[in-house]
């Protein structure tokens, strides 16, 4: 069987190299989150599948960097255009894929996954630009150059919106590409491949190699014929692909996890602050910006705990394909396992957990109860780990030196959220915060033009805006002499 049908849809599972579809030796079993139903028996990429992409990839390259941004920012409109017009087949297979809210993929995600074609195509074209400046006479002219073939690795929890930020820039910049989206969740990216044919994309321009990281992923990264490596994925793995890049001394661009901190100041809306609190569990706290760690200022810690109760009571547990459904399962039986595995030893630390604490018995399968530890022990490892799942810390601090201690206080650096209702003292915080990204009063805001990415152990160099292009392009900089000229 080549193609498994998923909500009425075939959707290939061969890869996808040089415009075909392609068999492994080997396949995989993927299964859905939601009710463990089978979705399908995928390649298995191995080290002869991958060098067979890098070699399409890189036989494409030379008619896809001489096409020019015009046109291939017209065929990226072309594919943006056929992603909105099936963001009702994506949301529902990636679901099933990975289990997350429909609605979310519905009326944010998949919207999402378009514009970032869309944006890249446009900047590509029109706003891709440095004013030529002068030195002594001679003219510096910026510009950025495709760079060759780029690999792209994806994690599951937004598989498709993660692995579009990437190939939007880079297909815009004129390199080809070889994506290995996470094992886990192989659906959207298969179907996307379809759409890039479709849009008339050459073959060998978009490739797509499935399996696992360990074996596909490893030969990808590790192949010397590639001239970028964009991970998303965990800190371990970015350390193993860190040392296969670092003998062809391929550049990578590295977003990570987190530990990300969410500070609540004495002069904060506590209403807002719980609701945005509360939010930190969306994606059944699959997401790396998520702010696990609540730090409240301990004149106000009570009267916040009762309204973040208050919200968190209301959060409805079930089938993410259900529109009243705020949180679902996890997304595979291993990853609950870590996740129960955090809390278990949390309780046998003698940790005050005063919601939640293990998995859903009325749902059963990867249904985790959302959960609060309450003054966890300083140091401990739900205080310090990433857990990537529902499973909220909250602490107290007494003044601003603490709490900057506290939330600076890891080795992340992805993300803050500061809710404070006195612009001067949220200055005051920000500041001092080391993070990518921080939000204040809100969260989870993101312009693509803004820098997006992490600082210490939560990421290498930044996507967004001529950022992406840094990464994938080559820039290079002519400088033109006013002498020599026969005119
Ligand atoms: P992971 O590191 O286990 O896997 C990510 C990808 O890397 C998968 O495609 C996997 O197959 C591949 N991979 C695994 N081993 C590999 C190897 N040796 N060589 C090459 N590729 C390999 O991460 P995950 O569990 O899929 O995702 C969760 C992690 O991703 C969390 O740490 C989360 O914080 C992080 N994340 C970060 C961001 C961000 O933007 N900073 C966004 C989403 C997720």
């Amino acid at each position: 069987m080549t193609t498994v049908n998923v909500f009425g849809v075939d959707i290939d599972t061969r890869h996808y190299i040089n415009g075909q579809r392609v068999a492994a030796k080997d396949t995989y079993k993927n299964t859905s989150p939601i009710d463990g139903s089978f979705l399908g028996e995928f390649a298995r990429g191995d080290a002869a599948d991958a060098d067979l992409a890098v070699k399409a990839a890189k036989a494409a390259f030379p008619e896809w960097a001489n096409m020019g941004p015009q046109k291939r920012g017209e065929l990226l409109f072309k594919l943006a255009d056929l992603i909105e017009e099936n963001i009702e087949v994506l949301a529902n297979i990636e679901t099933l894929d990975n289990g997350s809210l429909l609605r979310s993929h519905r009326r944010g995600v998949m919207p999402r996954v378009a514009m970032n074609i869309r944006f890249f195509a446009d900047w590509a074209i029109n706003q891709l630009h440095h004013e030529p400046f002068e030195t002594r006479g001679h003219t510096n002219n910026v510009s950025w150059d495709p760079s060759g073939v780029a690999v792209l690795i994806t994690p599951w929890n937004a598989p498709l919106m993660l692995a579009t930020w990437k190939i939007g820039p880079a297909l815009a910049a004129g390199d080809t590409v070889v994506l290995k989206p996470a094992e886990w969740t192989p659906l959207t990216a298969s179907f996307f491949a379809d759409l890039t044919k479709k849009a008339g994309i050459p073959d060998g321009v978009f490739n797509v190699v499935f399996g696992f990281g360990r074996e596909a992923g490893a030969a990808l990264t590790a192949h010397p014929e590639i001239s970028r490596i964009s991970f998303t994925g965990s800190v371990p793995t970015a350390k193993i692909i860190a040392h296969a890049a670092a003998d062809n001394l391929t550049p990578v661009s590295f977003e990570l996890g987190g530990k990300s901190p969410l500070v609540v100041l004495e002069d904060a809306d506590l209403d807002l602050a719980a609701t945005l609190a509360v939010e930190q569990y969306d994606n059944a706290g699959q997401v790396c910006l998520s702010g696990t760690r609540i730090l409240v200022h301990e004149s106000v810690a009570d009267e916040f705990a009762q309204k973040f109760a208050e919200k968190a009571a209301a959060l409805k547990q079930g089938d993410p394909r259900d529109e009243d459904t705020d949180i679902g399962p996890q997304i595979h039986q291993v990853h609950f396992d870590r996740i129960k595995g955090f809390v278990d030893r949390a309780k046998d630390e003698g940790a005050n957990i005063v919601m939640g604490g293990g998995p859903n018995s009325d749902l059963g399968g990867l249904y985790f109860k959302p959960t609060l530890v309450k003054d966890p022990t300083p140091g401990s490892e739900i205080v310090t780990q990433e857990i990537f799942g529902p499973v909220l810390a909250m602490q107290t601090f007494s003044n601003d030196e603490q709490a900057l201690e506290m939330a600076n206080g890891t080795e992340f650096g992805l993300a803050a959220v500061v809710v404070s209702g006195d612009r001067e003292h949220a200055k005051k915080i920000t500041d001092k915060l080391v993070a990518g990204t921080i939000w204040v009063n809100c969260f989870f805001v993101r312009d693509l033009r803004a820098p997006f990415g992490g600082s210490r152990k939560s990421g290498i160099g930044r996507d967004g805006g001529t950022w992406s292009f840094d990464f994938y392009a080559d820039v290079k900089n002519t400088v033109f002499s006013p002498n020599g000229w026969k005119e």
